[in-house]
């Protein structure tokens, strides 16, 4: 385990306003989160063409969502090109990205529009409005080293090397508790799911395969 590492100055700001706020558009988490695996999976199938030692089938390039009722967990694993350590730090430990930044100076307007977050890319910390914490677990297709990256989304993260078979992505959303002004039970419903990938991840081209634990 690694010393716990400081978010930066604007990304902790922007995590306030993100976790914090009073959206009711929580559920683009999933579109972010899976807007992501895609991007990842495109650039793994342009190097497999591109590096004849990355070669990989086409169809193990794929999207999978599990959801556990029990432990009261979302998981999404994609095959795509992963993180070495360094891209993850720089990645997610940043928030650098324009459609965040948009969205930050939107919110800090004050604009009264609940549905602003809809209209921007605001990425992966999105999904701290619906986690309490996030574990992500990622290997590079330039490297034999997996990496996890771990946080509540408060007060920093850590990163740790792991053991990890297979190239790509996992991030493994622990929910926050169910309350009466948030109802972050219902992202662990098959059918909200589908519904969702249906509503924001239509045009996505690699496949989205579901598993549902069941007791
Ligand atoms: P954006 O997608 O606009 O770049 P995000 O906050 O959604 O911003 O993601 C930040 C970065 O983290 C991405 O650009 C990418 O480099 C990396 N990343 C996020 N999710 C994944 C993933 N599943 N696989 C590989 N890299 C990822
Ligand atoms: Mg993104």
């Amino acid at each position: 385990m690694m010393a716990k590492k400081q978010f930066k100055a604007e990304s902790k700001r922007l995590l306030d306003l993100m976790i914090h706020s009073i959206y009711t558009n929580k559920e683009i988490f999933l579109r972010e989160l899976i807007s992501n695996a895609s991007d990842a999976l495109d650039k793994r199938y342009y190097l497999s063409l591109t590096d004849e030692n990355q070669r990989v089938d086409k169809s193990e390039l794929k999207i999978r969502i599990d959801l556990d009722k029990d432990n009261r967990t979302i998981t999404l694993t994609d095959s795509g090109i992963g993180m070495t350590q360094e891209e993850l730090e720089n990645n997610l430990g940043t928030i650098a990205h324009s459609g965040s930044l948009e969205f930050k100076q939107k919110l800090e307007e004050g604009t009264s529009d609940v549905d602003i977050i809809g209209q921007f890319g605001v990425g992966f910390y999105s999904a701290f409005m619906v986690a309490q914490r996030i574990i992500v677990e990622t290997r590079s297709a330039q490297s034999e080293q997996g990496y996890s990256w771990i946080s509540n989304g408060e007060d920093g993260y850590t990163v740790s090397p792991i053991m990890k078979e297979t190239v790509g992505t996992k991030i493994i959303l622990e929910l926050k508790e169910e309350s009466e002004d948030d109802k972050v039970d219902q992202y662990l419903d098959e059918y909200t799911i589908k519904n969702l990938i249906r509503k924001y991840s239509d045009y996505v081209r690699w496949p989205i395969e579901m598993e549902v634990e069941t007791t």
